[in-house]
């Protein structure tokens, strides 16, 4: 498991709710002031059925039990944000409009089901097609913009997705990788690191964290 204790990556020290905790010796339990952590969630292949390309509202279809799954982590106290990548902006595919037409339903249904996420964010950039940015995963931007904005706490958050992309943040904020296996993981499984762990799908990513989670409230 990835959770703690692995190197810090390429570790620019990205952790701006550093210091803002106690900063006792020992962890603040559970409910205590430190900012709150999250589950950062894929959209594409992970929250949602994988359409290449999503651009039409009528294509959001959640992954079977995906409602239950947030519901559970949500009662553990993490937050959920949604990070994707949409370089379908950047390709001329699709329009910022049209990405937000589908962000639009996506929440709509999240909050019709009592279980809204508290961010999402996305990148529109493709470096072959865009300047380069820091956004596009596994860059850290939309996890410090989320960091910044919601108050969360990136160390010892979740990172769960279905490409290596979705994982590799969590090394540089020391949190724990979950591959799904739905979308693109089948593929991505082929080549895991073994600081990530591959679970089918998103229920049972929420599964593993709340047993994680269970054996070591942070
Ligand atoms: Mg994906």
């Amino acid at each position: 498991m990835s959770s703690p204790g692995h190197g810090p990556g390429t570790g620019q020290g990205a952790e701006p709710a550093a210091g803002r905790g106690p900063g006792t010796g020992r962890g603040p339990g559970p409910g205590a002031s430190r900012p709150r952590r999250a589950v950062f969630l894929d959209r594409d292949g992970t929250l949602l059925l994988e359409k290449d390309y999503l651009a039409d509202p009528a294509g959001v279809e959640l992954v079977p039990g995906a409602l239950e799954a947030l519901r559970s982590l949500r009662g553990a106290g993490l937050a959920l944000v949604v990070v994707t990548n949409q370089s379908g902006i950047a390709r001329g595919l699709y329009s910022e409009a049209d990405y937000h037409a589908v962000a639009a339903e996506l929440d709509r249904r999240l909050a019709a089901a009592g279980v809204p996420v508290d961010g999402t964010y996305h990148c529109p950039h493709h470096p072959d097609h865009t300047a380069p940015c820091d956004c596009r995963k596994p860059g850290p931007g939309m996890y410090l913009r989320a960091a910044r904005e919601l108050d969360l706490r990136l160390e010892g958050s979740w990172f769960v997705g279905d490409k290596l992309t979705d994982l590799l943040p969590a090394r540089r904020f020391r949190g724990g990788g979950l591959l799904v296996l739905t979308g693109h993981g089948a593929e991505a499984a082929r080549e895991l690191p073994a600081d990530f762990e591959a679970v089918p799908d998103l229920p049972a990513a929420a599964r593993r964290i709340l047993a994680a989670e269970a054996a070591d409230p942070r």
